[in-house]
């Protein structure tokens, strides 16, 4: 990320929603042990490229993290032999095993644990957000961009590698929410959304101060909320969810469907798109605010049926700057009528890699507000 990007603030001058500077007090630091000895966590966040891992402190610091890319699947090659004659040629051209990517993760626990000076019986559990869908509170997962995981039961081989603990695995979106709600932009707020927007579109909930799970862990899941009747086609099968209107995918295809072509021999990604968006290309500017438009509609829904004081968004268009937010802002004012709705705050993430670090490290320290029964 650039200098001139880190230091882009949407609201700033003062926008009508950002209260950053409220001067509340952050709410979530936790008392140490009655020994007064502090607590600590493993915690780990498993996206789709990559894997972090953190030992959390009962304050919220953290003591030590570690970093690993996912691993690359290798090309298959059409000469080599099929060995156990098993699977589909997309499965062989995975090449990358279930093991292998669990080696990986504890690989990048382990770091962090040795980088901490400590050990895992010196953590009280293990939190973990993990890119989705998954079974839970089983902790089964089948990330969409790890093709490698499918049922993997991450959860029961995290507690035989890291045994003592509780173990906790959610959506990363859910983590992101409460570190958010913990130690981030919604500290002293009792009723927040947290979005992502990136490959994907997620979100978390916090009510009345405490993280909200629903029936099979998707409450919060904004993406797939409707924002335009019969509108694109959706991955999950619907239309017009949010995701099929601002994820980073779906508006390079709608950019590249409008003519937009990516700059010398670059990718056709969301990052270069918004590259080019600030460098003043027309289509890019569009899908940017398209996108930004989408997310507005979103969340002025989710004001008006939850009632909510802030809602949070991360995710690279969120880093991207002002064509994304003032679209996002205009939409939001736009679709809020009401008072109360017009009254929900808007702030960006400040540090969202290490704000799901520290969220999935609350639902081990802090549980009475962001652990679950299962
Ligand atoms: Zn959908």
């Amino acid at each position: 990320m650039s200098q001139s990007q880190e230091a882009f603030q949407p609201w700033e001058a003062g926008g009508p929603r950002d209260v950053r500077a409220s001067g509340k007090e952050p709410a979530g630091a936790e008392p140490a042990r009655a020994d007064g000895r502090k607590t600590f966590a493993l915690a780990l966040d498993i996206g789709g490229t990559k894997i972090a891992a953190g030992v959390v402190a009962g304050d919220g610091t953290i003591a030590a993290q570690a970093r690993r890319s996912m691993p690359v699947p290798r090309p298959a090659s059409p000469a080599s032999p099929d060995p156990d004659g098993a699977g589909p040629a997309s499965a062989r051209a995975a090449g990358v095993d279930a093991e292998e990517v669990f080696a990986v993760v504890q690989d990048c626990l382990d770091e962090a644990l040795a980088a901490a000076r400590m050990r895992p019986d010196e953590m009280t559990g293990l939190g973990c957000g993990c890119s989705g869908p998954m079974d839970w509170p089983v902790g089964e997962v089948s990330p969409l961009n790890i093709p490698a995981w499918r049922g993997f039961p991450l959860r029961a081989r995290l507690r035989d590698a890291y045994p003592g603990g509780p173990v906790l695995i959610h959506n990363d979106a859910v983590a992101l929410a409460a570190g958010e709600h913990w130690m981030g932009e919604g500290r002293g707020v009792r009723n927040m959304l947290a979005v992502t927007v990136s490959t994907g579109v997620g979100g978390g909930l916090v009510l009345g101060g405490r993280l909200l799970h629903g029936t099979s862990g998707n409450a919060g899941h904004i993406g797939h909320m409707v924002v335009e009747a019969d509108g694109p086609p959706c991955p999950c099968g619907g239309r017009g969810c949010l995701e099929a209107l601002a994820s980073g995918p779906r508006t390079v295809a709608w950019a590249i469907g409008e003519g937009w072509v990516p700059s010398g021999d670059q990718p056709a990604n969301g990052r270069v798109l918004a590259a080019s968006a600030r460098a003043g290309d027309g289509v890019a500017r569009r899908a940017l605010a398209r996108a930004g438009a989408a997310v507005g509609a979103g969340l002025a829904s989710c004001a008006s049926l939850l009632d909510l004081e802030a809602a949070v968004v991360a995710g690279g268009f969120a880093q991207s700057g002002p064509i994304f937010w003032d679209a996002l802002s205009a939409s939001f004012d736009r679709h809020t009528g009401l008072a109360f709705t017009r009254r929900m705050q808007i702030r960006r993430s400040s540090d969202p890699s290490r704000i799901a670090l520290r969220g999935a490290g609350a639902f081990i320290l802090a549980p009475e507000r962001y652990a679950w029964e299962g």
